[in-house]
């Protein structure tokens, strides 16, 4: 076909509707900015470690595709994270992969996909992605789960899909292990507890895979220190993964991304100490900001702190002024409401973060 200058009419004609009133999942520009938006591990790997992945890196065989069940990395997957025998995993490039293949697996016509809101801007986009009916359920106040509304919602639109982040993003907060429970319970669909931020947290559904039929749980390594990698697992019973195996397109984790993450799955001490560290200067991190008037800042169990301030686009322009890069979350959702998002990152990184904050707040108040 010719190109003509009506081409972008022409793309509308033909795209489907959903599509053409979505937007697409944009990713700020950071350069030159410190850059505390994305949950990512801000920590380098030591230099011996970086060594032995050269090494590696070196001696792969990229001319060859890569091992398509990618035994090697699920074995060392199953040797850290503790998995009972009897449960499989499934290899996702990122989580967005996987939450689209479990969408497309159970997309009966008039299917519908749930989650609680504010949650993970993706289960809601993939769902408009593959044509599933979207019904987001909010939480309460404080970012809890609204058992009795979560438990009506399923009762009313009995939902293929249900994802829950636990904890989750972008609150932070972890959910009440008997609510996700109760829901696991209650739901005829499937459900799928979304541990993404896992290594961070008091808590996890892995162990209670066995309990439920119902239940998958999926994990990202992207938190860990692997977000380059694009890599995450799914967890549960045989009779799921054969099936959703089958959407798997051949060969989504390269060559490269299988042997680094098995280099790292063995010093995975030294991700877990990184995570400790993490966690030790959120709570740090957490104080400092709580004695900051105009700030509430709320718990959490991720690598992540939500707070809400008087003008939160005020706040995140003087931020960036400062060169510090955060999300601005207050368009995101009406519970998010002059909400910010800062990831938690290196101690020097955090004192800058607090001390252009401390700054932009009393500055603010007068
Ligand atoms: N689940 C949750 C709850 C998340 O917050 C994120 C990342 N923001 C993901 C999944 C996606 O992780 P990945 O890097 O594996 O795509």
């Amino acid at each position: 076909m010719s190109l003509n200058p009506s081409s972008n009419t022409f793309a509308s004609s033909l795209l489907r509707q959903e599509i053409l009133d979505l937007h697409a999942y944009h990713v700020p520009d950071s350069s030159n900015l410190i850059k505390l938006d994305a949950m990512e591990n801000p920590y380098l790997l030591p230099d011996s470690l970086r060594g032995e992945i050269a090494k590696t890196v070196v001696s792969a065989e990229i001319n060859r595709y890569p091992d398509p069940v990618a035994a090697t990395l699920k074995g060392k997957i199953r040797a850290t994270t503790g998995l009972p025998d009897d449960m499989g995993v499934m290899l996702g490039n990122g989580s967005d992969e996987l939450i689209q293949i479990l969408a497309m697996a159970v997309n009966k016509p008039g299917a519908v996909l749930m989650s609680a809101e504010p949650s993970f801007v993706m289960y809601k986009m993939i769902s408009t992605f593959t044509g599933m009916r979207y019904v987001g359920v909010p939480l309460t106040s404080d970012f809890s789960l609204d058992l009795p509304a979560m438990l009506a919602a399923i009762e009313r639109e009995q939902p293929a899909l249900i994802f829950l982040a636990y904890p989750n993003n972008p609150t932070g907060n972890l959910f009440s292990a008997d609510d996700v429970k109760q829901i696991i319970e209650r739901a005829n669909g499937l459900v799928v507890v979304d541990e993404a931020y896992y290594a961070f947290a008091s808590d996890s559904f892995l162990s209670r895979l066995a309990d439920y039929q119902n239940l998958l749980v999926m994990r990202t390594f992207s938190k860990l220190g692997m977000a380059g990698l694009r890599l995450c697992f799914l967890a549960g019973g045989d009779e799921w993964l054969s099936q959703l195996e089958k959407l798997r397109l051949p060969y989504n984790v390269g060559v490269l991304p299988q042997l680094v993450a098995e280099k790292l799955l063995d010093h995975h001490d030294v991700l877990l100490l990184q995570a400790k560290q993490i966690m030790d200067d959120r709570e740090s991190l957490r104080r400092q900001m709580a004695e900051l008037d105009g700030v509430d800042v709320y718990p959490s169990e991720a690598n992540f702190l939500l707070f809400r301030v008087k003008n939160a686009n005020a706040v995140f322009d003087g931020l960036k002024q400062h060169g510090i890069l955060i999300k601005n979350l207050n368009k995101g959702h009406p519970m998010l409401k002059d909400c910010l998002r800062v990831t938690v990152g290196m101690p020097e990184e955090n004192d800058k973060f607090i001390a252009a904050l401390r700054e932009i707040i009393i500055q603010s108040a007068h």
